[in-house]
């Protein structure tokens, strides 16, 4: 199973992953989640990166170009790969094309949880996020109920940052739904509805 997610900041993404790596075993790659782990390690990657993801901007690409074809060639991506908020980009998705044909494999699909705008808005403002876990809950979620760590918000789901990052959703990654439509592997799954009910769904559309 190697299958990207496509959908705005907020739509489920992480976790219907969270779920497909828990049921069948695979790689969940978020380049999000490895970005924030380098911002925290201090290294170099993450001091790059903590501006753009500040301001709710995309990173630059050959940052986590590279970052994704190091992940992809590790042991357990071998097995299959859920890739959770890349690419954010026509270049990211060409690129990710390219390293995949030359690793010998291809994607077997590109899943998109559809939300609409102004649903993502409440959902990204009242989200939490576990600082040891990364678990995604709700501002109802005092401690963490996966692993009892502390919950706390994003900078980048603060308000003045939010609207900034659904409009480089919409000119940036959107695009990708029909680039991927293109290529025939296009599924796609209508996110504005209970966790278990999308996820039945997810499976459905993957044939799983
Ligand atoms: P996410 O957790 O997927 O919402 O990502 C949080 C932030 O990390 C984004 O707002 C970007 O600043 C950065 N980021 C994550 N994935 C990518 C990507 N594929 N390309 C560029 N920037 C990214």
């Amino acid at each position: 199973m190697n299958i990207v997610l496509l959908g705005a900041p907020g739509a489920g993404k992480g976790t219907q992953a969270q779920r497909l790596v828990e049921e069948f075993g695979v790689a969940h790659i978020s380049t999000g989640d490895l970005l924030r782990a380098a911002v925290k390690a201090e290294s170099k990657l993450g001091r790059a990166a903590k501006s753009y993801m500040d301001e709710g901007k995309l990173v630059p690409d050959k940052l986590v170009i590279d970052l994704v074809k190091d992940r992809l060639d590790s042991d357990d991506a071998r097995r299959g790969f859920i890739l959770d908020g890349f690419p954010r980009n026509t270049a990211q998705a060409v690129s990710l094309d390219s390293e995949l044909s030359e690793l010998g494999r291809s994607l077997d699909g590109a899943l998109l949880v559809d939300v609409a705008p102004e649903v993502i808005v409440k959902r990204l403002s009242t989200r939490r996020t576990c600082r040891n876990c990364g678990y995604t809950g709700t501002e109802a979620d005092v401690t963490c109920p996966r692993c009892g760590g502390e919950m706390y918000q994003r900078d980048d789901d603060k308000p003045e940052t939010i609207q900034h990052r659904l409009d480089v959703y919409q000119s940036q990654t959107a695009p990708l739904v029909d680039y991927y439509r293109g290529h025939g592997i296009l599924k796609s799954v209508d996110g504005d509805r209970p966790v278990d009910e999308v996820y039945a769904d997810v499976k459905k559309v993957l044939g799983l």
